[in-house]
């Protein structure tokens, strides 16, 4: 079978997705499956869906396009701040935007009006983490802005926490959202319909707080597909955590001298990794680099190291497993990993869904039968 792959389980997914949804309906808080990691895949969005997710969620336009036109149905959020060279398209293509921007909003507004289209817009607040919002002290200003254009119905309000900082999204940020929320329903005279709380971050808070306050939607991309949490990288209860496996094809199988030799400089990426004390190593390449994947984002199976990579070679002390050239190994991978397999054009997927063992044809991307 074509190498390097991703072996996907779209069960795994459906299964991550449905109870991220069963677990937060009854605290009120419906489910955003937020694709961008999945790189449009059709399959993986449909499984997203299949879950009980309310809407899909992406941060490139691309994506969305591509998803509607594979015939996925669902109503999208573009959850970055729109680009102004791309509001036609945002308008056009998605329901609901994520908007930070005065001069954005503007744009938007002059696009609805001219193609009748009214467009949800959530303002995004800046509660501490530092990457997009407006702050507390400007929002009324943005709020203004949004309620007097045509075109344009100010559904809520979000924020975004962990990413950029690490901030937490604890009780006092999640209560300081829903006040914000209150005062801005007192300004506007009518209710917030969407005030989405964060990411796979906020789940931590969500599955333990006895009061969730205005909290009424979660952006989940992480925990849907790779079932672990952000903050900590640990395993969300009850979700499987294999949906996803790279698997690449060993190239060399040698013993080799434990150490280098030869003047030691920079290596094609920088640093050296330290390789083990020793005499010899039993080393395995595998035909894989930084071109197909994050490297630091693997985990390899049981009683394997990874010893280095560069562009097109992962470099792997195999120790006493029984490897030879043409076998196959499977990693583990974080969203670090993820992403970056997801997006590389020299990464086959391979999509399986309940009890169906796809032939090699499929994994070339070929019709089947
Ligand atoms: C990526 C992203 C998410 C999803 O984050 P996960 O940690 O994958 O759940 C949610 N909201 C915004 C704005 C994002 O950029």
């Amino acid at each position: 079978m074509t190498a390097p792959r991703l072996d996907i389980d779209l069960v795994a997914i459906t299964h991550n997705a449905r109870t991220l949804v069963d677990r937060l309906a009854p605290l009120g808080i419906g489910v955003t499956g937020v694709t961008k990691a999945a790189s449009s895949s059709s399959a993986i969005a449909t499984a997203m869906l299949g879950g009980g997710v309310r809407g899909l969620g992406d941060s490139r336009m691309r994506n969305v396009v591509q998803l509607r036109a594979a015939g996925v149905s669902a109503r999208f959020t573009l959850i970055r701040s729109p680009m102004l060279s791309q509001v036609e398209q945002v308008v056009g293509g998605v329901e609901t935007s994520l908007n930070t921007e005065a001069a954005v909003l503007v744009a938007l507004s002059e696009v609805a009006v001219r193609t009748g289209a009214i467009h949800g817009v959530v303002l995004m607040v800046e509660l501490g983490d530092l990457r997009e919002g407006v702050s507390v002290a400007d929002l009324p200003d943005l709020e203004r802005v949004a309620e007097s254009l045509p075109g344009l119905a100010l559904l809520g309000l979000g924020t975004n926490l962990a990413c950029q900082s690490g901030v937490v999204p604890d009780q006092r940020a999640m209560d300081e959202l829903s006040g914000l929320v209150v005062d801005a329903e007192v300004r506007c005279g009518h209710p917030m319909s969407i005030v989405s709380g964060g990411n796979s971050a906020n789940l931590e808070w969500a599955l333990s707080t006895t009061d969730v306050g205005r909290v009424d939607d979660l952006r989940l991309g992480e925990s849907i597909l790779l079932g672990t949490e952000p903050l900590h990288r640990r395993p969300l209860e009850g979700l499987r955590t294999d949906a996803f496996g790279l698997v690449a094809e060993v190239i060399e199988v040698k013993t080799k001298p434990a150490q280098p030799w030869g003047e030691l400089a920079q290596t094609a990426f920088g640093r050296q990794t330290a390789r083990r004390p020793g005499s010899s190593v039993r080393q395995a390449i595998v035909a894989l680099g930084r071109q197909d994947v994050d490297p630091d984002g693997l985990a390899p199976p049981d009683g394997i190291r990874v010893l280095g990579s560069s562009s097109d070679h992962l470099v792997l002390d195999v120790g006493d497993h029984d490897v030879s050239v043409g076998d196959e190994v499977r990693f583990g991978v974080d969203y670090s990993a993820l992403l970056r397999a997801m997006t590389s054009p020299y990464v086959a997927r391979v999509e399986r869904a309940a009890g169906r063992d796809p032939g090699p044809a499929e994994a070339v991307g070929q019709p089947v039968g």
